[in-house]
């Protein structure tokens, strides 16, 4: 039978939470599409492969030295051949940075239609829908793939990840290498030691409502902490310096979709919101009672955070 393929990605040995996610997607819609989930590591050895194995019934593992870092050449190369030997119907990936960069290329090495972004997909009559913001998050969209083949790239958070136990088998696929035109040289955390934010399950944001650097840490960083999560901010806050830009939330910074956010002196300006609405609950604090993060709230609290937060505070 045909596949539907996930593409893995890892990095510093360890999967993305977003495969499990993909793992997640392409078993639950490709029986309705006639194909069988699949995914396909690459990487220097097959360690990882057998990983993604617990969690889809199938895996194509490239274990070369050409893939042990990424890159779009040598993916995309790896991806066509798996597609073409192994009748790869569909390829998933993560709408990461990555992702981005390989998902048109692909497409175009595989003679595949492309949609990119999606945060649902479903099987109506046979064929693949989906589901995606436009607009900044002010509408939604769905589209479905007129090709034979199709590239899907998804939104993080949008999916749980699979559950383990799937036992699955790795099958070795070898590749022969042409080109590849860039050459990873080192890779540089942005902040050395710093936190992946994208991968907190519980979240307090803060704006410019917190009116300073010093009040923000006193009323949103202590309070991420007593909750064991991590902190957050909208862009006035990054650009005021009270934070580091690796914690910016919207649309120019990282799309978060932890358990609980806090939203905290925020307005609620869509390209906030763009980046943090896929957040299973949301609990917005705010003094004005028309702030637009309200219309997205789980949870809305319309008072002064100085008063409400220590309150909160102390009762935890
Ligand atoms: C191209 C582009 C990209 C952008 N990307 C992003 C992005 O990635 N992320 C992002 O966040 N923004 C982004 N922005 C900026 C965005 O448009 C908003 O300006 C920004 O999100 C507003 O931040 P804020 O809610 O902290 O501040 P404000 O809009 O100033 O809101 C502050 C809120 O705090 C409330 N408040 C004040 N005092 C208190 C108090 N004591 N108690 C309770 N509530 C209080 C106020 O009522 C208000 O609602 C982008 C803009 C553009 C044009």
């Amino acid at each position: 039978m045909a596949k539907l393929l996930v593409i893995a990605e890892h990095r510093d040995g360890k999967l993305s939470e977003g495969t499990l996610e993909l793992c997640r997607i392409a078993k639950e819609v490709a029986p309705g599409l006639g194909l069988e989930p699949a995914a396909a590591v690459f990487a220097k050895d097959d360690a990882l492969a057998k990983e993604v194995a617990n969690y889809i019934p199938e895996v194509f593992s490239v274990a070369d030295g050409a893939v042990e870092l990424y890159t779009a050449d040598g993916y995309s190369q790896a991806i066509k051949a798996v597609v073409e030997s192994q009748d790869v119907k569909g390829v998933l990936l993560a709408h990461t940075y990555d992702g981005v960069d390989l998902a048109g290329k692909v497409a175009m090495a595989i003679d595949a239609g492309i949609v990119s972004n999606c945060n649902k997909a479903e099987v109506d009559g046979g064929k693949l829908v989906l589901t995606r913001n436009i607009y900044n998050g002010k509408l939604q969209e769905t589209k479905s793939i007129k090709t034979d083949k199709f590239v899907v790239s998804f939104e993080k958070g949008a999916y749980d990840p699979a559950e383990s136990g799937a036992g699955g088998a790795v099958t070795a696929v070898s590749v022969s290498f042409g080109d590849i035109r860039t050459k990873v040289k080192e890779v540089i955390e942005t902040s050395a030691g710093g936190v992946d934010i994208t991968n907190a399950r519980v979240i307090v944001g803060g704006g410019r409502g917190l009116k300073d650097g010093d009040k923000f840490k006193e009323v949103v960083i202590s309070l991420a902490q007593k909750l064991g999560g991590e902190y957050a901010g909208s862009r006035p806050v990054i650009d005021s310096g009270w934070i580091e830009a690796s914690r910016q939330v919207g649309q120019s910074g990282k799309t978060v979709a932890p358990d609980l956010y806090l939203a905290l002196g925020v307005s609620g300006a869509v390209q906030h919101v763009a980046g943090m609405k896929g957040s299973k609950c949301i609990v917005a604090v705010n003094k004005d009672p028309e702030a637009p993060i309200f219309n997205i709230a789980t949870y809305g609290i319309v008072g002064d955070l100085f008063e409400v937060i220590p309150a909160f505070s102390a009762k935890l």
